[in-house]
């Protein structure tokens, strides 16, 4: 592997002798420009999981465990190995000194997510023996990765004073960020005063999001699959609704999309009626070249791996050697609206997607180990936080 500043076991697990009885198999899968994908089985809890360790220049892999029924292995595959290539584009942006990787686990979270099941996980995630770091993902909470460190201290984001938390706001924060980047650029101000911003998926990062965008004076349009949730958020800031497959077609000044990934295609492109997209999902587009064929249509996208590093950038905080500093985080994640306006800059002189600019810069720095790990990572929490 590319990276060498990989901690060595955790001298203070404290293992029930679980682990012993647990039957893990470990499968390697060749994956062409991955540096290690695995799928990962343990009979007794039913562990079916893929960690995927697209690139470690920069340092050790780091990137969330989503949680998901995936109707085949194939289709948690793609989603692995999507993921976890996005994550090393997304750290070597935002310069935290980690690489890209990312795990899945398939299972139904609500009713196959047992303490055994997250148990099996970490003990896996400690063989790798701190290539990988896992954290929260969709179908994972951070209550979930406190379970996980029960087996491994390769962990962040626990809800511990140690640790950085939920990365939740701290994504809703940069993806603010993110959207007053592109009003800037579309209209000279970054004010969101009276901005038309319809919003897709109000969870974990769209729920805060919202609030910071009401309270900036923009008009919102709202989406949500939960029809509870959607009334709720929608009573609360006086907003519009609109039913999940009108969503993406609203006339509006931004579309945030914070919800699945691949919604920008060849389907939904041409009846976009925004005038910029700036979201927190992952893996907005179904394609790479569909950055081009938004630019083609005159829409203003903010590189997904770019406007939602926010979360990225809290969690790494935790493992500087001098321990989590909220505000440190904070501070990193507002010049996410900088370096967002940066791209788009060398994207016009380029006469390329905002998308092909970030990407390029991203290889950049990795070709050449800007911003490359220097030293290795801090793991201030403990089994029992
Ligand atoms: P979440 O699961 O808490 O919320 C997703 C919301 O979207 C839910 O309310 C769900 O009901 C809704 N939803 C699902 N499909 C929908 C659809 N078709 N139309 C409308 N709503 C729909 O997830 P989250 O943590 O808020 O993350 C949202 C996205 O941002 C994901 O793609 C995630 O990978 C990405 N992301 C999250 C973080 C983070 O810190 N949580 C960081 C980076 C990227």
């Amino acid at each position: 592997m590319g990276n060498q500043l990989l901690e060595s076991p955790n001298k203070q697990l404290n293992l029930t002798g679980e682990e012993s009885h647990m039957n893990l198999r470990f499968e390697d899968i060749a994956v062409d420009g991955y540096e290690k994908v695995v799928k990962v089985t343990e009979s007794s809890s039913g562990l079916v999981a893929i960690i995927a360790i697209h690139n470690t220049v920069l340092g050790p892999a780091l990137g969330g465990t989503r949680i998901q029924p995936y109707a085949t292995f194939e289709a948690a595959l793609e989603d692995a190995l999507r993921l976890s290539k996005g994550m090393t584009y997304k750290s070597a942006i935002a310069e935290v000194g980690f690489g890209g990787g990312k795990s899945v686990i398939i299972a139904d979270p609500k009713t196959q997510k047992t303490r055994e099941l997250l148990r099996a996980f970490g003990a896996a995630v400690e063989k790798l023996n701190g290539a990988y770091i896992c954290a929260e993902d969709m179908g994972c909470t951070t209550e979930d990765v406190k379970t996980i460190r029960q087996m491994t201290k390769y962990v962040v984001g626990l809800p511990h004073e140690k640790s950085s938390g939920d990365p939740g706001p701290f994504t809703a924060w940069g993806t603010l960020r993110g959207i007053q980047s592109v009003v800037k650029q579309l209209y000279s101000s970054e004010s969101l005063e009276g901005k038309k911003i319809a919003v897709q998926g109000l969870g974990n990062v769209g729920s805060c999001l919202i609030d910071h965008l009401f309270w900036a004076g923009a008009e919102l349009i709202l989406s949500d699959i939960d029809p509870v949730r959607l009334q709720k958020y929608a009573a609360k800031y006086h907003a519009k609704t609109a039913p999940i497959d009108q969503i993406l077609k609203v006339e509006c000044d931004v579309l945030v999309p914070c919800a699945a990934g691949g919604i920008i295609n060849d389907q939904t492109i041409p009846e976009l009626r925004c005038k910029a997209i700036a979201g927190c999902s992952n893996n907005q587009l179904l394609r790479d070249n569909h950055a081009q064929v938004l630019r083609d249509r005159g829409i203003l996208y903010a590189p997904d791996f770019v406007i939602n590093a926010g979360g990225l950038l809290n969690v790494a905080q935790e493992l500087e050697e001098d321990g989590y500093k909220a505000k440190v985080a904070r501070d990193k994640i507002h010049n996410i609206y900088d370096t967002l306006l940066a791209i788009y800059e060398i994207a016009d002189k380029n006469n390329e997607s905002t998308h092909e600019a970030a990407l390029s810069l991203a290889e950049y720095r990795i070709k050449y180990s800007v911003g490359k790990r220097q030293v290795p990572p801090t793991f201030h929490h403990s089994a029992e936080s």
